[in-house]
Formats: C-alpha cells, structure tokens, sequence
C-alpha cells in the first residue's frame, strides 16, 4: 500500500477525491484524520502557489507523500473574481451562501457570454524526491438562481452546458467525471501510476 495524505480539511473535497482511488493500492488519509493539525495559512497568489504551500507544510509535518488541491471560480467579466479568494469571497465570515449571494448579486445585469464562468483546479503533489502539478479547468455560465441542492460551495450557481445542469445538480460520479477536480485528480492518477503504483 502507498501512503498519500490529502491536504484539506473540507469533508466535500474529501467525499469527491476518494472514490477515484478506489481501484488503487493507495491508504488515503485526510488532515481530519489528524487531530489538531495547525491552520495553514494560504497566502499565495495563485492557485498553484497555495496548493504548493498546503503540500509543503503537511509534508513538513508529516514527512509522508502528500496531495494538496487549491481551486476556485474565475469569472471574466468580473476580472476572474472570487479566483483565489473563493472560499473567502464574501469576507472573513463568509460561508458558502453568503458567497454566493454576492455572486449573484455582482453578476446582476450581465447576460449570455458575460455570464461564462470556469472552475479551476491545481493539485500539488510532493514527496520526498518530486513535486509535480496538475490542473483541470471547467468551462459554464453563472445562473441568475439556485439549481440543486448536491456539491458545495458555488456548485448550485454553476451551470454546465453540456450536461444541461448545475453542478449541484449532477451526482458525484457525474461532477467528478465533468469537474475541474476531477480533470485535475485524472492527471494525478495517471502520474502516479506511471511512476509510483
Ligand atoms: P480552497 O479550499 O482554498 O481550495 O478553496 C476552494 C473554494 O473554491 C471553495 O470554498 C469553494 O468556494 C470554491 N470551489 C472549489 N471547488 C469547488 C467546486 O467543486 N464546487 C463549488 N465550489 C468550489
């Protein structure tokens, strides 16, 4: 069995990562799965860079192969906002709601193409010998409301055109087989078995 640590605390990446390791050799574990580990302070300019960050301080503190996704909403018309800051996007109390109605709210009197959104996910994976990078982008449009209630954070307001959903309408095979996560976690898979499994 290979030891990988994933480098979240959100129960709703975990839910979406580890099926796709089913069929692996791999012991998953989640910072959940460690009591108290310390806060990591994201404070990278880019996705890459904070995935870099969270995959570095859990392989600082825990010297074992380590996974980090960093990953966010970019929406052109709004300068690619919330981007990095999607988990905050609403401020430092923000929840997934209240991000969300911002959202809505600034995307009020944009229609068609201005409405084109894109999910983007970087995985860092780092052990002792390597460090690598992976990135899975989705392409949809903003709702102007709420459809579904599945997935997390912007998923009820990310449409898709292919599938004719939002995101928070698809099962989790679904959102896993369209999602920037999803795209993201394929690359890793197919580098680890390759070079590791
Ligand atoms: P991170 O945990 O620092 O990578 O921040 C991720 C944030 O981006 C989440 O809190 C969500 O707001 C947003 N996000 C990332 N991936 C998804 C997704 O698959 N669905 C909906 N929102 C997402």
């Amino acid at each position: 069995m290979f030891d990988l640590i994933i480098a979240t605390k959100n129960q709703h990446k975990i839910l979406e990562i580890y099926p796709l390791f089913e069929s692996r050799q791999v012991a998953l574990k989640s910072l959940t799965d460690f009591t108290n580990f310390p806060e990591i302070i994201e404070n990278g300019n880019s996705f890459r860079e904070n995935a870099r960050i969270k995959a570095h301080a859990v392989f600082a503190q825990l010297g074992a192969a380590v996974m980090a996704d960093d990953s966010g909403l970019e929406v052109p018309v709004l300068n690619n906002e919330p981007g990095i800051f999607s988990a905050r996007y609403a401020g430092p109390q923000a929840d997934y709601k209240k991000n969300n109605l911002l959202l809505l709210h600034k995307m009020r009197g944009f229609s068609g193409e201005e409405r084109r959104a894109r999910f983007v996910c970087t995985i860092c994976y780092k052990d002792k010998t390597r460090e690598q990078f992976f990135t899975g982008i989705t392409e949809g449009f903003i709702l102007e409301s709420f459809a579904g209630h599945g997935g997390f954070g912007y998923d009820p307001l990310f449409f898709l055109p292919e599938l004719n959903k939002s995101f928070a309408q698809l099962s989790l095979q679904e959102k896993n087989q369209h999602s920037h996560r999803g795209k993201a976690l394929k690359k890793l898979l197919a580098f680890l078995d390759h070079e590791i499994l």
